[in-house]
């Protein structure tokens, strides 16, 4: 598969031979003891850069996401989250199972919804209505084409949580991208929100693990509940190796990826047969096209031409940039898809 220029996912990517060096060098212990110095270590720095007091190192960005719902929400309560997010499309119903709990869909443009949206639809102290427990933000918006809030919208939404007394969760699966892009910094972000899940997996080139960030009392029943969810875990620090050298060393230069995105939009645009593309804002670019037998075709000849990409719904294709995609592969994507006669 080495050979496939692969645009389906920033998950994709393989250690490097520098971080593969840390990972292997790395010194670990049983972290359900408490005892890897490795892991404790990224959950410190984690927490740190966020500004926040703990962190919890898990499997994946699912599990801190789904821990996070569970630490916020009694069974019968609601969950505010926009219509497109992660939690609510990808997590397997994830939010009903774990949490018992409701979930309440905000119409926003591209997944990012305003504080008039939040007060909307908090429910009033009625017996007959669910509870209104948690707002969640998905930055940047993976469904919405990778696009990102704004300071003032985020710090808006901050103001309602907190006269509504609502703890605020972020999905930052690809946070880091956004980061980059607004200069937002990290601990003025993390000054927002009671939770946050950061992806080492996605842009930051790391091969497993998320990072769920909180306050003591937060992380603390988190831990509690990633044991029952199975993902207490062992000599972990061969990991946590990475997620310390990503955050190192992989962080600036997601802004390579946003560039190369940008190229790809700017070549899709030329594109006679594509009808429109998602303004790109960080490393996602959706684009549509005239039919679902158009979509099938583009896919399957990029892939008799060596290029995978996602279909995204039945009209629509998914690229996303990533550590792994270099210039060279992106002169030639732009080439196959010139020469296409869909
Ligand atoms: C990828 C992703 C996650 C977490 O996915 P895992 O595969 O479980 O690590 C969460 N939220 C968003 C927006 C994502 O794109």
């Amino acid at each position: 598969m080495t050979k496939f220029i692969d645009l389906r996912s920033d998950t994709v990517t393989r250690p490097t031979k520098e971080m593969r060096e840390v990972m292997f060098s790395a010194i670990v212990g049983d972290d359900v003891y408490g005892e890897d110095p490795t892991v404790n270590a990224l959950e410190e720095k984690a927490a740190q850069l966020f500004g926040m007091e703990a962190g919890l190192f898990c499997p994946s960005g699912t599990m801190t996401n789904q821990i996070a719902i569970k630490v916020h929400t009694q069974p019968g309560d609601e969950v505010i989250c926009d219509k497109l997010s992660h939690i609510y499309n990808y997590e397997g119903g994830g939010i009903a199972f774990n949490s018992g709990a409701s979930i309440r869909l905000l119409d926003g443009q591209r997944g990012i919804f305003t504080a008039e949206q939040v007060i909307a639809n908090i429910n009033g102290d009625d017996i007959h209505f669910p509870q209104t427990a948690l707002v969640e933000i998905e930055n940047t918006v993976n469904k919405g084409g990778g696009c990102y809030y704004t300071t003032d919208q985020i710090a808006e939404i901050n103001k309602v949580c907190k006269q509504y007394n609502l703890p605020l969760h972020m999905d930052g699966a690809r946070l880091f991208n956004a980061l980059v892009e607004t200069n937002q910094t990290t601990k003025e972000i993390g000054s927002y929100f009671d939770t946050i899940s950061i992806c080492l997996s996605k842009g930051l080139g790391t091969p497993v693990g998320s990072v769920l960030v909180g306050t003591k009392a937060h992380i603390a029943k988190a831990r509690r509940i990633r044991k029952v969810f199975g993902g207490a875990w062992r000599q972990a620090g061969y990991l946590a190796a990475a997620g310390i050298y990503a955050l190192d060393n992989h962080v600036t230069r997601l802004k390579e990826d946003h560039q190369r995105a940008r190229d790809l939009e700017r070549t899709l645009n030329d594109l006679p047969y594509v009808t429109s593309i998602l303004p790109v804002q960080t490393n996602i670019v959706i684009f549509t096209l005239p039919s679902s037998e158009i979509t099938q075709k583009l896919l399957h000849y990029m892939k008799a031409n060596e290029i995978l990409a996602s279909a995204f719904g039945k009209e629509q294709i998914r690229f996303v940039t990533h550590l792994d995609f270099d210039d060279e592969m992106l002169t030639k994507v732009s080439e196959v898809l010139h020469k296409a006669t869909v």
